[in-house]
């Protein structure tokens, strides 16, 4: 029979190590297209997780991200959303109509970036509205994007996370790849 020391050991290991922010891309991401070009408002609400645009294309979030958001949630973490797009306001309604535990998605970040040009200035100014810039220079970001490009990042001391399937976007196989790579990354980064 295993002592408790032990038990509490085994517990103790197999516990998720999170980093301090989630970074999410959108487009691609969390749902599946680019809200600037592949949608247009008006949306209307199908249900709590599903719209219909303006000429009759029906969108709702990729469907391991609701768990994802919840489980961050539930943990504490914190999350940003970092996006080019060209259309904040559009990217901003379907974060407030697609619901995420019964509540708005869009509650769940504790900010938003949006613009074009590299994401490490999303997440500096993220970093910087949040007062966790030590935290980010301590490599306790992680940013989960579908775009190689946004790989820059790591020069500011965030983790990418690649997300190779745009059919599947942010999936539990790769959110749970992506924590485990920042936390070995982050153990070499430390010593
Ligand atoms: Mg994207």
């Amino acid at each position: 029979m295993l002592s408790n020391v032990v038990l509490l050991q085994c517990r103790t290991i197999s516990m998720q190590e999170y980093p301090t922010v989630v970074v999410l891309d959108l487009d691609y991401t969390i749902w599946p297209c680019w809200c600037d070009t592949h949608v247009s408002m008006p949306f209307k609400p199908l249900s709590k997780s599903r719209v219909r645009d303006k000429y009759g294309e029906e969108l709702s979030l990729y469907p391991e991200v609701e768990s994802i958001i919840l489980e961050l949630a539930d943990q504490g973490i914190t999350v940003v959303g970092a996006s080019r797009t060209a259309t904040p306001k559009v990217a901003k309604e379907l974060l407030s109509l697609f619901h995420v535990g019964g509540k708005p998605a869009i509650k769940y970040f504790s900010s938003l970036q949006w613009g074009q040009g590299s994401k490490t200035k999303h997440i500096m100014k993220a970093a910087k509205e949040l007062n966790l810039e030590d935290e980010l220079r301590d490599g306790e970001f992680i940013l989960f994007d579908d775009e190689s490009r946004n790989k820059d990042v790591e020069t500011i001391g965030c983790k990418f996370a690649y997300l190779p399937s745009q059919t599947v976007g942010l999936s539990r196989k790769h959110f749970e790849k992506g924590i485990n790579e920042w936390s070995t990354w982050r153990g070499r980064k430390k010593n």
